[in-house]
């Protein structure tokens, strides 16, 4: 915000906004003249008599007494406000410093919850007195018109900047409440496909992926390759160390064969001690190397759990899409490669023939 003139600033007040405020409201130099005159010859000789009016008629409103007792407010201080504020009514109109103003007090208001319907009410008495305070002082026709049509004019003024600093602040905090509705959702989309143990994509939204690259399979240069891969005796890790290190040794795993992965190729959980691998544009030799370096690193080093240093080896079925191929029936063929890799004595890749 700026510091000259932040409300200003807040709700996209600049010197065209204001000309245009003005144009519309049939406010110019005329009226600038009149300013002044009200001033003089309206607004101070009647100043007081006009704020106790405008109270005593205000306090007629049960909406204005239930603010003034709820929140304790001071009447005599709100008075001084009013006639402070009475005292500046449409003087320089025309500058970034009275609409600044102007649209703090709607802002204010608007903060300390006046609804918007008092304010105007408040206005169309403060109206009221200023026709009757006028009739009463200016005995000529032409100069009483002219000092009524501006009176009506200036207050509508004040009370237009009041409506726009509502209107903005409303949709600001709309807006506000919308971005948080959005990041919230994207929050729980994220929730939604992320497995919770090991943070990897969950199967729904690897086969998902799948499904695209083998509808895109024709634009690739190189092939797609699936890997099933399923850790090697892992019950006896739950059972000997217990599931928290279980859960400890898959998390580790996951994190293993994700630094394993480069580029576009992916890893999600596809349940249990399984894990789902897409290669993305590669040649079979490439999908080879890659599938024998996850199997290399995560058994390279143990899972130090707790002091506990555990051994880990993992099978894998690797099979390469077919045009013809789905989800389901790229899936079934690794699937079958992994279970002859489990047959072969585990802790190796298998590649399905067709
Ligand atoms: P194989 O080499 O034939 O795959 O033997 P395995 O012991 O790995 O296979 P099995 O299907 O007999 O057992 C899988 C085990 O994985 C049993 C199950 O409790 C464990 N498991 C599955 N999900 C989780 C998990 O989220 N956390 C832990 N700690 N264990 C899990
Ligand atoms: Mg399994
Ligand atoms: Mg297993």
């Amino acid at each position: 915000m700026s510091d000259a003139y932040p409300y200003c600033e807040l709700f996209g007040f600049d010197q065209k906004a204001i000309d245009i405020r003005l144009m519309m409201m049939d406010m110019g130099a005329a009226e600038l003249e009149c300013a002044e005159q009200f001033l003089a010859r309206v607004m101070h000789p009647c100043q007081q008599q006009i704020v106790d009016d405008f109270y005593a008629r205000l306090m007629q409103k049960p909406e204005f007494m239930h603010i003034i007792n709820q929140g304790g407010v001071d009447l005599a201080g709100l008075k001084k406000t009013q006639t402070a504020y009475l005292a500046t009514l449409g003087k320089d109109f025309n500058t970034l410093s009275y609409f600044d103003a102007r649209l703090k007090i709607g802002w204010v208001h608007y903060q300390v919850g006046v609804p918007l319907s008092l304010y105007q009410s408040a206005y169309r008495i403060l109206q009221e007195i200023f026709i009757r305070e006028i009739c009463s002082l200016i005995a000529a026709d032409d100069e009483r018109l002219a000092m009524i049509n501006y009176a009506l004019k200036v207050s509508c003024l004040d009370m237009s900047l009041a409506v726009s600093a509502y209107h903005s602040t409303t949709v600001n905090n709309l807006e506000d409440s919308l971005r948080n509705i959005q990041y919230e959702r994207l929050q729980l989309m994220q929730k939604a496909s992320t497995d919770e143990l090991t943070g990897l994509p969950n199967r729904e939204v690897v086969r998902k992926r799948l499904m695209r690259e083998l509808i895109d399979l024709r634009n690739h240069k190189h092939g797609i390759y699936l890997i099933m891969a399923d850790l090697d005796y892992f019950k006896t890790i739950n059972d000997e160390f217990g599931h928290l290190t279980g859960d400890y040794v898959l998390k580790g795993v996951a994190a293993r064969i994700r630094q394993s992965l480069r580029g576009t190729d992916m890893v999600g959980r596809y349940g249990g001690e399984e894990f789902i691998i897409l290669l993305i544009n590669k040649t079979e030799q490439q999908a080879e190397l890659i599938a024998e370096r996850i199997r290399t690193h995560v058994n390279e080093a143990p899972y130090n759990a707790n002091g506990e240093e555990i051994d880990i080896t993992l099978s894998q079925g690797l099979a390469c899409a077919y045009a013809s191929d789905t989800a389901d029936t790229l899936i079934e063929r690794a699937d079958k490669a992994l279970y002859e890799a489990k047959r072969s004595g585990r802790n190796c890749v298998v590649t399905a023939r067709c």
